[in-house]
């Protein structure tokens, strides 16, 4: 872990030009319902997406899949929710609070994958419905650690990514799903081609963890367009939690009623702000923060 000299959350080219717009007190914010596991650390996860849920200024609803015991250095070991109580945690939200977006984050096993599968098309959430759906395929922490059944891989491929309005794999989870080990811009084209083939509408090849580049690009692609979204590389360790704050950013935009490129390119700039601002925590990788928003103007 290392310490930032920049001030929290300035970034060189990146701008306060579209952070979303916060409700008055008192005004009902609009709402994101996350389905994912726990952190007990409080860096990834649930944790992760409720920060940054409620600093972009929206409602987190939750539906806890799975609940992980761990900390800066890795995860001692993690607990699965019976399939039918994630599942009974979505249904009430959904009928009483209403959702503008969803996201899931960690589901752990085929049997969890299935029953969220089967409320997110019984309730009209998902690709092609008024609930986008935000899918980051959580396959295991950045220390190598599995949060996801090997035996699910067949259900995230053919039941969850084909209800996906947005894919956000990671290198490592995109070599897991499609097998294309992405090392340069032809194979990340490849890999965007095959995770949209496998159903989702728009798919998402993150080059964050591409270290060989002095950018970090991030290809974004519908069957037709393929669109770019490059931030500058930041020199930090402290980067746990970056995929789930970026697909919760996105699933936020997305509840805005943002197009799914200009939520894409909110999430891409929330992340690198929290990046920018992430901090040291405990003897590994500390989180991505974005505390830096409590800085911002109301009105920014
Ligand atoms: N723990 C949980 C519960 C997560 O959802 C994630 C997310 O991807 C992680 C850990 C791993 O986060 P990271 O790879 O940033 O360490």
């Amino acid at each position: 872990a290392n310490s930032q000299e920049r001030p929290a959350g300035r970034v060189p080219g990146v701008s306060a030009s579209s952070l979303l717009p916060l409700p008055a007190p008192g005004e009902t914010p609009r709402r994101v319902l996350t389905i994912a596991g726990t952190d007990s650390g409080g860096g990834a996860g649930i944790q992760a997406d409720s920060r940054t849920i409620a600093l972009c200024g929206l409602h987190a609803c939750v539906a806890v899949a799975a609940v992980t015991g761990q900390n800066t250095v890795g995860v001692s070991g993690f607990h699965e929710i019976p399939p039918q109580i994630v599942a009974d945690q979505v249904r009430p939200v959904v009928s009483d609070i209403g959702v503008g977006a969803a996201k899931t984050g960690m589901l752990a096993s085929t049997e969890i994958i299935e029953a969220v599968a089967d409320v997110a098309l019984e309730l009209g959430i998902g690709r092609d419905t008024a609930v986008p759906l935000v899918v980051d395929p959580v396959s295991a922490s950045m220390h190598g650690d599995s949060l996801l059944h090997a035996d699910a891989l067949d259900a995230v491929r053919h039941r969850l990514i084909p209800l996906a309005t947005v894919v956000t794999p990671n290198l490592d989870e995109v070599r897991l799903i499609t097998g294309i080990d992405v090392i340069d811009d032809k194979t990340a084209r490849a890999a965007a081609e095959a995770l949209h083939a496998l159903g989702a509408q728009w798919s998402v090849v993150k080059g964050g963890h591409l270290r060989t580049s002095s950018t970090s690009t991030d290809l974004l692609y519908d069957g037709d367009r393929m669109l770019e979204f490059t931030s500058p590389r930041l020199p930090t360790g402290n980067d746990h939690g970056g995929g789930d704050t970026l697909a919760a950013a996105i699933a936020c935009a997305l509840a805005h009623g943002r197009s799914v490129p200009d939520a894409v390119a909110f999430g891409k700039e929330w992340v690198t702000r929290s990046l920018a601002a992430a901090y040291d925590l405990g003897a590994g990788h500390g989180p991505v923060s974005p505390l830096w928003r409590l800085h911002e103007s109301v009105d920014a």
